[in-house]
């Protein structure tokens, strides 16, 4: 019998709060709002590793870079920097959304190169019951990850779900969500995190005027 038996599986790195792997995308730049943001998206192991937590990419193909990313460096640096530029492409077309203004040139830009780069890698296969969209082998470059992600930010913001993206109320927070609870009002990326920190805070403010 052949060996099947998977490695035990890392505990999820990445709080995928977002509702939509492009946001959960921007929200790897931690404390934005802050002088000094957290790059959660360090080198192209950690990329890979949100590849393997939003399930782009399978625990074998994410093995597959883990032991295979050391012999092409620079197409990992590269698909570092795509990924960057992405990210930040995204983060400044889904804000201006939010603001109701118009998206920067320069970012729509960013974001129709991935989805070219994407259109490029996909195709129609027929599956059971019909025909549908797969991308290319994720481990056929460093960049395919970046695919789906371009994919489903186009999706999102092409539909009217995107009036539902909302950033945390958090000053300190500001992550991007899709808010998909029934009344609409959700106003913080997790009850856990920033919501509890808002409700002590507001505890403390009526004690000191009681
Ligand atoms: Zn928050």
């Amino acid at each position: 019998m052949s060996e099947t038996k998977q490695k035990s599986r890392q505990p999820p790195k990445f709080e995928l709060i977002g509702g939509n792997v492009c946001l959960d995308f921007i929200n790897t730049l931690d404390d934005r709002p802050s002088t000094q943001p957290k790059e959660l998206l360090k080198n192209f192991y950690e990329l890979a590793r949100f590849g393997e937590d939003t399930g782009i990419l399978k625990p074998e193909e994410l093995d597959f870079f883990y032991e295979r990313v050391h012999l092409v460096p620079e197409e990992a640096a590269d698909a570092m920097r795509r990924a960057i530029h992405l990210r930040e492409a995204l983060y400044a077309i889904f804000t201006a959304v939010m603001n109701r203004q118009t998206a920067p040139q320069l970012a729509l830009n960013r974001l129709n190169a991935n989805l070219h780069d994407a259109a490029l890698h996909s195709r129609l296969v027929q599956v059971e019951g019909g025909l549908e969209w797969r991308f290319e082998s994720m481990t056929s470059r460093c960049a395919a990850m970046l695919w789906p992600i371009a994919r489903a930010a186009a999706d999102l913001l092409a539909s009217s779900d995107v009036a539902r993206v909302r950033a945390c109320s958090s000053p300190t927070c500001q992550w991007l969500f899709l808010d998909k609870s029934k009344n609409h009002h959700r106003r913080w990326c997790s009850m856990k995190q920033c919501g509890n920190r808002a409700k002590v805070r507001r505890f403390y403010a009526k004690k000191r005027t009681a």
